[in-house]
């Protein structure tokens, strides 16, 4: 098992296991906006992605020099999970608004240390399902996630994986990266690999190259071989023609991304996105459900119509997982179903996503399934009755 998350040491956020050359060779280099001006003449467009990257905030005291109404935070936050946020995230926030839906995501609050009862470090099982050695998690039959990187260009207050993301004393080094790919090399029923993390795509070209080579190598019939990277959506430049091309190369089927709301949907993440597109590389997208952010019907069918508009399928919502500190931000499961009921039959049919509740204890993730077609018992008599989206009724016991 991993430590637990609150009592583990103050998070390092530079302490990245494979080096960055961002690391390796610009430490002095960190630059600190002290304007709102300031920030927002900076040209994302016109710097590298490691430039970038190293302008990020890293503190509520980074964020007030910026921003109105930042709320002070006590270290402890921290030790939970590091603040980072890009200047192209900080960009899209509201500079007056702290309940804007990008400030909710990624600016540091005290009240995540309200950790409750049911807020478990590790409550998809996921260190339980880890092959001795390896940083596989192997909880379904025939595909297996595969986590290269502890570390994210931005952190999101309400992440999953807070038990391991950012925290120093969770490297996964590449003896552990060796050990996986043995591992798919031993079971060859895998044919599905996820890579994730932390961020896959926070790996240089040539760490990202070794590994998907590496899987490639070992496993040439693998059907399947994706990456989750928020990446896209955090710092939309990282996608560069380099990058492509070593996707490209190794045969990457899919990458899923995160996008939470239609603010996020820029010009340059729309840029950026289209080259991956144009490589042939799928686009898919997993929002997670946030209060605040998107548990809004109209909300909710702007995102997925501007996902789908451009090219990426929207994949999964996620309920909220139970991570330490994470119940400020849970919608219930009759919200959840009234967001369902409210886009279904409202929006095109590629526009849906399949609604989730992920496993705890590791079960696996389980679809909402609203019941528009139903089983009564009437005067005794079993009938099959189809409710549509406007909540009109049709008799199908036909199909019985
Ligand atoms: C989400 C997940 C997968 C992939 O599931 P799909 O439904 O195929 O996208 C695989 N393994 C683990 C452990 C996961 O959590
Ligand atoms: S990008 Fe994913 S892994 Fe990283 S902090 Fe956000 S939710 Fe967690």
């Amino acid at each position: 098992m991993a430590t637990s998350t609150v009592q583990r040491q103050p998070a390092a956020t530079n302490a990245d296991p494979i080096p960055l050359k961002l690391v390796e060779t610009q430490p002095a280099q960190r630059y600190h906006f002290n304007t709102h001006d300031e920030l927002m003449a900076f040209d994302v467009a016109g710097h590298s992605w490691r430039e970038t990257l190293a302008k990020s905030f890293q503190s509520d005291k980074d964020l007030a020099k910026v921003l109105h109404g930042v709320r002070p935070v006590e270290d402890d936050v921290y030790k939970v999970i590091a603040a980072r946020i890009t200047p192209y995230v900080a960009q899209l926030m509201d500079k007056n608004d702290p309940n804007c839906p990008i400030r909710i995501q990624y600016v540091p609050e005290q009240d995540e240390m309200h950790i409750a009862p049911h807020e478990m470090g590790d409550q998809l099982a996921e260190d339980d399902m880890m092959p001795e050695g390896t940083s596989l998690v192997h909880r379904y039959p025939n595909r297996v996630l595969f986590l290269v990187h502890n570390i994210c260009g931005a952190y999101c207050r309400h992440c999953t994986r807070k038990r391991m993301v950012s925290d120093p004393l969770n490297v996964i080094d590449m003896a552990r990266i060796r050990r996986s790919v043995e591992y798919l090399r031993d079971h060859p029923e895998v044919q599905d690999v996820l890579l994730s993390g932390g961020d896959p795509l926070l790996l240089t070209d040539s760490k990202l190259d070794e590994i998907l080579s590496m899987i490639r190598e070992a496993r040439p019939d693998l059907k399947i071989l994706r990456i989750g990277s928020r990446l896209l959506a955090q710092l939309p430049t990282r996608v560069t023609p380099e990058l492509v091309d070593v996707l490209v190369k190794n045969r990457v089927t899919l990458i899923n991304t995160q996008v939470n709301h239609p603010r996020e949907i820029t010009p340059l993440f729309i840029k950026h996105t289209t080259m991956l597109r144009r490589a042939g590389v799928m686009l898919g997208n997993q929002s997670v459900m946030i209060k605040g952010v998107n548990d809004d019907v109209e909300v909710m069918r702007d995102l997925v119509m501007d996902l789908v508009s451009n090219g990426i399928r929207p994949y999964y919502v996620y309920s909220m997982d139970p991570a330490p500190g994470n119940s400020k931000f849970m919608v219930s499961y009759d919200r959840m179903l009234e967001i369902y009921h409210g886009i279904r039959g409202w929006v095109s049919g590629p526009a849906i996503p399949t609604f989730i509740v992920d496993g705890i204890g590791g079960l696996g993730k389980m679809p909402v399934q609203p019941e528009y077609v139903k089983k009564t018992v009437q005067d005794g008599e079993t009938k099959l009755i189809a409710t549509n989206f406007e909540g009109r009724t049709a008799d199908v016991s036909y199909l019985l």
